[in-house]
Order: structure tokens, then C-alpha cells, then sequence
């Protein structure tokens, strides 16, 4: 999480109109590769008109997305093989690795055994509080707790809130509202607190989206034991860092390190930082990833790969393989390169 569809629906918009130009801008904008970003991949979403249905793609779509960059001449590698021909600036072939954000469980149970069909790699980044549940899946239960009623109070420094969810478009308005208030208004760490109180007001289990779809440690162990898995760190409670004081943001980094070493027995190199979009991560970010001795860090900023990212392993962009365009033609032309600057103020090499 998060990978907030706008920026991305707009371009697919573009993309529509221009995508004649992406096999010509391919040789000169498709850089070295690109690590692609997932979340869930599933065949049986259980809310497939949810507001975080673009979450989610299908196993089947993930299957010719790798068919299709193989034919192309992609090899797909693991996430230390990839930093390691980033740094080597060795590009005589172009290289690709999957990379999957959360620990959801269908990762285990839908992705890897396509993935084991196409011996392709996959780094999964954990986040031990969401695991643990000591920290929620608080956008999912936001959308459960706007399904549950008509109407929602929202307790605020300025009172209660009424939240009209009386049809799916107040639905969507409600949960935009609450999608803001949560992350502009209130501090990061109360977020959860307030999250679990709406949800015991219209008897919303908060534990169930976790139970439900994440990994238990039993089946992150499991994942992490599979040859063609890496595991990563995603900080230990999933908060924006930016907006925490800098002595928190790098112990949210550093600590979540030592935790999946104590449940796994090995620590980890990588690391996605939560939500990874410009509000949640920056320069100061990157520098205490740096210090937290990770050897790479990756955001959701989008961006295909380029030579100069040998000097900026801590912030390398991601293509999102995203549930809402499960088309090969936005897949090849967002790995044309072609959208690189569209996204990014017509930069080529996306960093932070
Ligand atoms: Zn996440």
C-alpha cells in the first residue's frame, strides 16, 4: 500500500493517444530495467468494486505480463542480483525483478506458483506490526467500516463528524474524506487508534482484514525459505515516515531490520519505504535508510531503471503492475519508458 491510482489513470489516458509512440521511444527510454510493483494477486478479490480493488491483479495477468517481458528480451533476477548490475553498470541485457508490498498471503498461495512456473523472483516486503497485529490494514477497514452503515460519527478535535455512506457515491465521498483526515490531520501514530474506534462503532472487526488476507509469520517463514524469494523490510508499523520526527522514522526502519531477523534468522538488505509517494518519502528518508545499513530502498515513485541509479539505491522507482489497467499495451508502454517523464515533470531518472 499505497499506490493512489490518479496520477497513473491519467496517464493510461495519455499513453491511449500517444501509445504509437512507445516501440519508437523504447531504444532510447527504457533504460537498463525495471523492478515492477505488486500487491495482491488474486483470481477471487472478496470486494472487487472496493476502493483498493486497484490493489489487486489476477495470477493470470501476472503469468503474460512475464511471458510477454521474457519474449522481449527481459531476464528477470532477484533483487540483490538486480543492485548488483545496477552498481556493476554491466547493461549488456535488460533485467527485471517483481517486487510485492504487505505480505499478503495470496502471494503465497496465488503468485509464487506462477512465479515458480517462470523460475522469476520475488521480494516481499513486511511490515512485523501488520503482521503481528499490532498495526492495522487501516485502509481496508476504512472501506469496511464505510460499507457497514448509512451513516458514520467521526470524533474530531472540532466535534463529531457526520459521514453520509448512504449510497456508493457518498460511499466514495466518505471514504476520500476519511482517506484525508486520517493522513493530513491527525498525527501518524494516532491513525490506527482512531481507525479501531470507528470500526467498534458499527461493529467492524479491525482484526479481520488481517486474518483474512494478510501472511502469518508461520507462512512469511514459509515464503522466506523458497528459493526464489527474498524478504524485505517495510518499516515495523507502516507509518508515513515523513511525517514522523526523524529519531522515529529511523527507528521504524533500523527496528523493523531487527525484527524480521529475530522471526526469520536473517536481516534484511531491502527495503520498501510505506506508500513511497513524494508526501511520504524525500531526502531525509532516504539517508536513514542509508544509515539503517539497508543496501537498497525502493518507493512507488514511477520510473523504469537508468544507469545513473548505481548513485541512488535508495530511492529507485517502481512500475506499478496495477489492478485497474490489467492490459499488456499499458504494461509495454509504461516499460517503454515513455511515461518516466510524463509522471515526473519530464525527468528521465526518477529519484526522490
Ligand atoms: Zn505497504
Amino acid at each position: 500500500m499505497i499506490d493512489r491510482g490518479e496520477a497513473l489513470r491519467k496517464l493510461a489516458l495519455i499513453l491511449a493517444r500517444f501509445s504509437g509512440l512507445a516501440p519508437l521511444a523504447r531504444p532510447f527510454a527504457s533504460g537498463i530495467g525495471a523492478i515492477l510493483m505488486l500487491h495482491r494477486v488474486t483470481a477471487h478479490p472478496q470486494k472487487p468494486n472496493g476502493v483498493n480493488r486497484h490493489l489487486n491483479i489476477a495470477p493470470h495477468f501476472l503469468d503474460i505480463v512475464i511471458a510477454d517481458m521474457k519474449r522481449s528480451g527481459y531476464v528477470f533476477v532477484s533483487i540483490d542480483e538486480a543492485i548488483d548490475r545496477i552498481v556493476a553498470r554491466k547493461h549488456t541485457e535488460k533485467f527485471a525483478t517483481i517486487t510485492a508490498d504487505d505480505a499478503y498471503r495470496d502471494n503465497l498461495t496465488e503468485a509464487l506458483p506462477v512465479l515458480e512456473k517462470h523460475e522469476t523472483p520475488i521480494t516481499i516486503y513486511v511490515a512485523p506490526s501488520l503482521i503481528n497485529g499490532t498495526s492495522d490494514l487501516w485502509w481496508e477497514l476504512v472501506e469496511d467500516i464505510v460499507a457497514a452503515r448509512d451513516y458514520i460519527y467521526l470524533p474530531t478535535a472540532d466535534g463529531r463528524v457526520r459521514l453520509d455512506c448512504s449510497t456508493p457515491s457518498r460511499k466514495c465521498e466518505s471514504n476520500g474524506f476519511l482517506f484525508d483526515y486520517l493522513t493530513q490531520k491527525v498525527r501518524e501514530e494516532e491513525q490506527r487508534d482512531i481507525v479501531r474506534g470507528l470500526a467498534a462503532s458499527v461493529g467492524v472487526d479491525y482484526e479481520q482484514p488481517r486474518r483474512d488476507t494478510l501472511m502469518t509469520w508461520e507462512e512469511v517463514r514459509t515464503v522466506a525459505g523458497h528459493p526464489l524469494a527474498t524478504i524485505g523490510a517495510h518499516t515495523v508499523n507502516h507509518y508515513n515516515l515523513k511525517r514522523l520526527s526523524e529519531e522515529k522514522a529511523y527507528g521504524e526502519m533500523a527496528e523493523s531490520a531487527e525484527i524480521l531477523n529475530f522471526e526469520l534468522g536473517e536481516t534484511p538488505r531491502h527495503l520498501a519505504y510505506p506508500y513511497g509517494y513524494a508526501t511520504a518519502v524525500c531526502k531525509r528518508e532516504v539517508r536513514l535508510a542509508k544509515a539503517a545499513g539497508f543496501i537498497s530502498a525502493v518507493t512507488t515513485r514511477h520510473g523504469v531503471l537508468r544507469a545513473e541509479h548505481a548513485e541512488h539505491l535508495h530511492a529507485l522507482p517502481r512500475i506499478s503492475v496495477n489492478g485497474r489497467y490489467q492490459n499488456l499495451g499499458h504494461i509495454r508502454t509504461m516499460l517503454s519508458g515513455l511515461t518516466t517523464p510524463l509522471a515526473n515533470s519530464g525527468k528521465m531518472l526518477v529519484t526522490v
